[in-house]
């Protein structure tokens, strides 16, 4: 029988007001319905602002420590029931096992970040010629609104719940419509943790309406959002000014590679960052800049990797890579495949899996790709694709690999893959990108560090997520003055 799930609205488990829904389906097998979800409107979400305003006051007024306790809590429970969300999230959102464990199991280590960041809202004191004593605390904003995208839907809201609650916000929840059942399954945990019952709203439904539904509601004090830049545009011009908005979007990242790399090096750093999660990550690496000697043996080699990897459902035996997540990133992917060749490039795999291959007929499977010999023009080099294809081209000197890197509207990741430091040092000081990687993929970031883009990639309020600069946005400060 068809699973109904549901809202978590005002301390309860509701339908939609309307009673419309929206059905969650298994991109491996399309024909898998997970369940059926809320496809809420504007009346859900004007009563899960009200109960989340109504709440947080209470839980701000919480010591530290009760918030912290919580929190942990949170952490204890993922870290118990991590093997088997990680289950759920591959059939809901298709990457493999491996990558789902991944996911699942460092969102304990994400919860227990937070939790010792609740404890360490400190203030600071101000010398004052006055005889004053000047101080700043930190209060929190209110009711934070979190709105996630589907590629990593346990790890984007974590990263958002965890400071949002530590400093004692209360949460308007949106996942995606992709994933709803990933964001569910992170409320039912805090919910178990001992998170007061009004202090989070998970309100489910379609992209735009729900969405826009938030951004239009007075009472959002914060809004935060993962996404891309056309949505995260949209949200900034509708939100009125006194709400605070964090944006972290999309980027078209590269990984250069200078003459002096071991190549069995560059083919394993652009393989992971490449291929990996199906090509679905925001940090994804989707252009090579190599230096020209090395051109033609990197482009056999990424052509023979990509032809190796086992693509297939991702709880099957050996399975490498996972479908794309839906119908419309497996269309959008195959038409970029499409205009690489159009655009004369050499394109070795992007197959349609789903038409080639009868055992995968019912899922959104492609093979990797690999674009080489495009002209300078191509739309692949400046569009964000978010999947597995990756373009390459030689460069002639570190200058240009610096130039062609930041030639791109976003500014989310860069990799360099070299042994020389004098480069290495120049190259992370001049690049337009918020992260740069040396050795090591675009793909794949320490919790504890901060994290976020330049430029298209982030509006880069509050130095961003992840880290515990991240709780600059999630409080407000507030300077006293003591007199005598
Ligand atoms: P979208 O921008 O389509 O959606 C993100 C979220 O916004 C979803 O919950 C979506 O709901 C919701 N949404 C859709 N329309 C609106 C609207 N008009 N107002 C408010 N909210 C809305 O992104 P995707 O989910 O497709 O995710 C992929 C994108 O996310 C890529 O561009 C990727 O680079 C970026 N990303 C960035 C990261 C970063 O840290 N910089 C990390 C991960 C991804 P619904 O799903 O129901 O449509």
């Amino acid at each position: 029988m068809t699973e109904r799930h549901l809202n978590y609205i005002a301390g309860e488990w509701q339908p939609a007001f309307s009673g419309a829904t929206f059905e969650d389906r298994n991109p491996a097998d399309e024909r898998d319905l997970i369940g059926l979800f809320p496809d809420s409107d504007a009346a859900d979400v004007a009563a899960a602002v009200a109960g989340v305003s109504a709440a947080w006051p209470a839980w701000a007024a919480q010591s530290p420590e009760v918030r912290a306790d919580v929190l942990f809590k949170t952490a204890d429970i993922m870290a118990r029931r991590a093997d088997e969300i990680a289950s759920e999230l591959t059939r809901e959102e298709g990457k493999t096992l491996t990558e789902a464990r991944n996911e699942a199991r460092r969102i304990a280590a994400n919860f227990r970040l937070y939790a010792g960041e609740a404890l360490r809202l400190n203030g600071e004191t101000y010398p004052s010629e006055s005889g004053q004593l000047v101080l700043s605390v930190r209060q929190p904003v209110g009711v934070v609104a979190v709105v996630t995208p589907w590629n990593f839907p346990l790890s984007m809201a974590a990263r958002k719940l965890g400071p949002a609650l530590a400093a004692g916000n209360g949460v308007v929840f949106k996942p995606s419509e992709i994933t709803p059942l990933m964001g569910q399954r992170l409320v039912e945990v805090l919910l178990e943790a001992g998170l007061p019952p009004k202090l989070v709203a998970l309100v489910q439904g379609k992209g735009a309406k729900v969405g826009q539904a938030i951004t239009a509601q007075p009472g959002v004090d914060a809004l935060t959002f993962t996404g891309s830049y056309t949505v995260g545009k949209q949200i900034a011009a509708s939100l009125s000014t006194d709400t605070r908005v964090q944006l972290e979007m999309g980027g078209k990242n590269a990984t250069v590679v200078l003459a002096d790399a071991s190549i069995d090096k560059a083919v394993a750093t652009i393989e992971r960052g490449a291929f990996g999660l199906t090509g679905q990550a925001c940090t994804g690496t989707s252009r090579v800049l190599v230096a020209r000697p090395l051109y033609a043996e990197l482009v056999a080699r990424l052509e023979k990797s990509a032809a190796s990897i086992k693509v297939g459902p991702g709880t099957a035996e050996g399975v490498q890579m996972g479908p794309l997540a839906t119908r419309a990133q497996y269309d959008k992917v195959l038409a970029y495949v499409g205009i690489a060749r159009e655009e004369g490039g050499r394109v070795v795999g992007g197959d349609a899996l789903r038409e080639a291959d009868s055992s995968l007929a019912h899922g959104y499977f492609v093979r990797p790709a690999v674009v080489s010999d495009l002209p300078d023009d191509s739309r692949l080099w400046r569009e964000e694709i978010f999947g597995p294809v990756v373009a390459i081209r030689p460069i002639d000197s570190l200058d240009e690999a610096i130039r062609l890197a930041d030639d791109t509207e976003y500014g989310l990741a860069v990799s360099l893959v070299t042994g020389d430091l004098p480069s290495v040092l120049r190259f992370a000081r001049e690049t337009q990108h918020g992260i740069v990687k040396v050795n090591s993929p675009t793909t794949g970031v320490s919790l504890n560090a901060p994290f976020g883009g330049l430029k298209h990639s982030s509006n880069q309020a509050a130095k961003e997520q992840g880290g515990a600069n991240v709780m600059d946005f999630y409080s407000r400060i507030k300077s006293i003055y003591l007199g005598a």
